[in-house]
């Protein structure tokens, strides 16, 4: 059975990621909906409510990600793990341009394709706090 994640632990995430999804970096305060709190491995994979499996996503990076924790790139035999923001560093991964999100690793670039992060609307949006220097 799915347990609620405690509030505490729900704050405690929300608090080390800076208050910023954890695969785009939209601030909280530019989402016009509460970010969710996401299991990096989901319940059906067997992860579980540990805050090192816990991370903050806005939702569109959450509900693009789903349950998945891999996708491929060119080929169906290439398979490649999504960016798990407990274990790796955003900034080998990814860079942004202008507020587009660029994937410096396979990693980086599965995760931008899985996530649709530069989907026209949320490039728009990226862009213009990246010109008024509120984004990253
Ligand atoms: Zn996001």
């Amino acid at each position: 059975m799915r347990k609620a994640i405690p509030l505490k632990l729900q704050k405690k995430v929300r608090a080390r990621a800076n208050e910023k999804c954890e695969y785009c970096l939209l601030h909280q305060s530019f989402g016009f909906l509460t970010f969710h709190i996401e299991h990096i491995v989901s319940l059906k994979h067997g992860g579980g409510n540990e805050f090192e499996n816990l991370a903050l996503a806005c939702p569109h990076c959450n509900s693009n990600k789903g349950t998945d924790l891999a996708t491929f790139l060119g080929s169906y035999q290439n398979i490649i793990p999504l960016f798990n923001p407990r274990l790796q560093n955003w900034k080998e991964h990814f860079q942004t341009e202008n507020g587009e999100i660029i994937g410096l690793t396979p990693i980086g670039q599965a995760t931008i394709k899985l996530l649709c992060v530069n989907e026209p609307d949320r490039l728009i949006l990226r862009r213009i706090l990246a010109e008024e220097g509120m984004y990253p």
